[in-house]
């Protein structure tokens, strides 16, 4: 018998009814999620709310139609034989003697609250509440309720202390386009909505609040897709005195513990590896371990081959288990696709089952001598069945990473469940590569720590500094990223200087960092992941849109309040702004 959220209006949910509560007088509130004619007399109402539907048998006279509100009252009774519908949690009862009041009238909804067909696109964003009605989404969002509630305990236990940061905020430099908010009282001024806490749980480290955390809201002006809104929630956090496997480790301990309060089990052990060797197996830094297809080097087994279009230095492939039999115009399609990635080709070989072993079916074959055809299979572990797929360039990343693409292109569709598959990445370049000028250009935020064996190559060879920076990534994702901070006034100016930004500008961008680390700052190191991400992947939704109660759409509309909208002149002109050419 549930008497679960019972109120001063209901009895308990709908949804918990079972043969318990046989006989029980019981007030049930509700929305109508259908209503069936039942002979001359009764109609049946399945009155639903958040945790399930029940059947209740109503008088025909009674008027309610699909959606309306009502309060029901009546016994639970066990349904005739025969009748029961084991696809529903309450199937063996109904609720009889039906009395039902209607509390508030529905019109028709222009979208079924039903998961049994998918509603159009744009009415599921214009009655995002009819939307949200839904079963799978209602779940959705109950679970992301669940999994913050055990990432809040999970950093609680490990002393981290919940502080909210400001949304008014000045730029900080993570590489997005921000939002700015012009200021009234200040007019031409503007606030930057932060597109992370960064700068903020830096302070509050300064400040002797030894750990940090917060489940923030983060804002970014970069067009929306399946893996990104305008506003997005990093679960964030920041620690004193320690190291980057400190950190890692409460990380790993706090995500595991929302794997398990969701799906029973946490995942096992986190494996780390180091960029690296990620970009040489995976030919990404996001690798998705849940299926092999690893890069394999071909550069011993072709030294010197007469083929010119595995002629480059660097040579990479992969195996598609099965992939023998793929026709030729889907290899075109591949070719196009590596063409796309930027290689300059791409050398496919089907391996087919000849009389005397193994052979290479492919234009290119027979430009390989026997030898380099039996090392490539060597190199490649390739099988009668199989395909191989090369590249070959001059740069190691390139190759690696159309490699990388071609291989979650290919490897990605194997049906079935495939367990979630956690990696840290350690160990990233601190700089991406140089831009036109010959600066370097930073691969995170400019408050991450250099390696400290490599400190003193900053100015002299930039591109081989490694930063003390971690990836979490999951099935290919990256779930978020840390680093130890720079916690020394003297090492962030040269970093600062490495950078191409001079100490005027880094006074006035960020100079109440710098005036905050001359006060004596701890060593300490952080990390943020998306929630988002996370709990989507959780609800195996490709979309983040599913699991974010109001998302906006690709082009960044809220379809719902037609935001964004334009303001009056006269509200612009209170906040110092011309009102756009018309
Ligand atoms: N602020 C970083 C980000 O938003 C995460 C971190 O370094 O803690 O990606």
């Amino acid at each position: 018998m549930s008497e679960e959220l019972a109120t001063s209006m209901r009895t308990g949910l709908c949804g918990r009814l079972g043969l318990d509560d046989v006989g029980r007088r019981v007030r049930l509130c509700g929305w109508v999620a259908r209503r069936r004619e039942h002979g001359e007399h009764l109609a049946f109402v399945d009155l639903r709310d958040y945790s399930g539907v029940v059947q209740c048998v109503v008088d025909r006279a009674v008027e309610v139609r699909g959606e309306d509100v009502v309060a029901v009252e009546g016994i639970v009774r066990r349904r005739p034989e025969g009748t029961a519908n084991p696809r529903l949690a309450t199937g063996e009862v109904e609720i009889a003697e039906c009395r039902i009041e209607r509390l508030a009238a529905a019109q028709t909804p222009p979208l079924s609250p039903e998961d049994r067909v998918e509603p159009d696109e744009a009415l599921r964003m214009r009655y995002r509440y009819l939307d949200l009605r839904r079963p799978r989404l209602q779940r959705n969002l109950r679970l992301r309720a669940q999994v913050s509630s055990a990432l809040r305990s999970a950093i609680e236990r490990h002393g981290f202390c919940e502080v909210e940061t400001p949304l008014l905020w000045a730029p900080t430099p993570e590489g997005a386009r921000e939002f700015a908010v012009p200021s009234r009282l200040h007019h031409g001024s503007f606030y930057v909505l932060p597109q992370s806490p960064q700068l903020a749980k830096q302070l509050l480290m300064v400040a002797g609040f030894d750990r940090y955390y917060q489940i923030a809201r983060c804002l970014r002006d970069e067009d929306p897709r399946a893996d990104r809104q305008y506003e997005f929630t990093q679960f964030d956090l920041e620690a004193s005195f320690v190291s980057q496997e400190d950190v890692m480790a409460i990380v790993g301990d706090v995500v595991r513990a929302a794997a398990q309060a969701v799906l029973g089990e946490p995942p096992g052990p986190i494996e780390t590896m180091t960029y690296d060797e990620a970009m040489s197996r995976f030919g990404t830094d996001k690798p998705d371990l849940r299926f092999g297809m690893e890069l394999v080097d071909l550069g011993p087994a072709l030294t010197g081959t007469g083929l010119r279009a595995l002629a480059a230095p660097q040579r990479r492939a992969i195996t598609v288990p099965g992939g023998g039999q793929t026709s030729r115009s889907r290899l075109d399609g591949l070719v196009d696709r590596a063409r796309q990635l930027g290689a300059p080709g791409l050398a496919w070989f089907r391996v087919q089952a000849g009389e005397t072993g193994p052979i290479l079916e492919s234009p290119l074959a027979g430009h390989l001598s026997d030898q380099e055809r039996a090392a490539l299979l060597a190199a490649t572990g390739a099988e009668p069945g199989d395909l191989v797929l090369a590249v070959a360039g001059e740069e190691w990343r390139s190759v690696c990473t159309v490699l990388g693409a071609l291989r979650v292109d290919l490897g990605g569709q194997e049906p079935g469940p495939r367990p979630s598959r956690f990696v840290w990445v350690v160990d990233f370049p601190m700089f991406k590569g140089l831009d036109e000028t010959g600066r370097p250009v930073p691969a995170h935020h400019p408050f991450t720590m250099p390696h400290p064996e490599d400190l003193d190559r900053l100015a002299t060879d930039p591109l081989s500094v490694r930063a003390q920076a971690y990836d979490l990534v999951l099935n290919g994702w990256e779930l978020g990223s840390g680093s130890v901070r720079i916690h020394r006034p003297d090492v962030q100016r040269s970093v600062f200087a490495a950078l191409g930004i001079s100490e005027a500008e880094a006074r006035g961008r960020f100079g109440f960092l710098l005036d905050a680390l001359a006060y004596g700052a701890p060593p300490h190191a952080g990390f943020a992941f998306g929630l988002d991400r996370l709990v989507a992947i959780f609800c195996g939704e490709e979309n983040i849109r599913e699991v974010i109660a109001f998302p906006k759409t690709q082009s960044g509309a809220d379809l719902m309040t037609g935001a964004p909208k334009p303001l009056s002149d006269a509200a612009l002109a209170e906040l110092g702004l011309a009102p756009p050419a018309r």
